[in-house]
């Protein structure tokens, strides 16, 4: 998460480190994945049936995620195949 959204400002807002608007993002993607019923077993943001982001927060999370998303594959190749196969999963039930 983190990487994606470091990824994201900098080619955005060409800051060296994260700019205020996108730590601010980050903050609030780390407190949602936190109060998550989920947590380890989460599914990706995409197919989660919780939507823990508030509308605003979830249209530039979604922004980060089409820009860094791909380019994750070349940069963090690991962590790109975890998510994928993550997104794989079938997301369960609230319990
Ligand atoms: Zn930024």
């Amino acid at each position: 998460m983190e990487a994606m959204i470091r990824r994201y400002c900098r080619d955005h807002h060409h800051s060296p480190e994260l700019c205020h608007e996108c730590a601010d993002l980050l903050a609030y993607a780390r407190k949602r994945l936190h109060h998550c019923p989920f947590q380890e077993n989460k599914p990706t943001c995409g197919k989660c049936s919780v939507h823990c982001y508030a509308p605003q927060q979830r249209q530039r999370i979604q922004a980060v995620m089409r820009h860094a998303g791909p380019r994750m594959l070349f940069s963090h190749p690991i962590l790109a195949l975890l998510h994928l196969l993550d997104g794989l999963r079938k997301p369960r039930k609230q319990p």
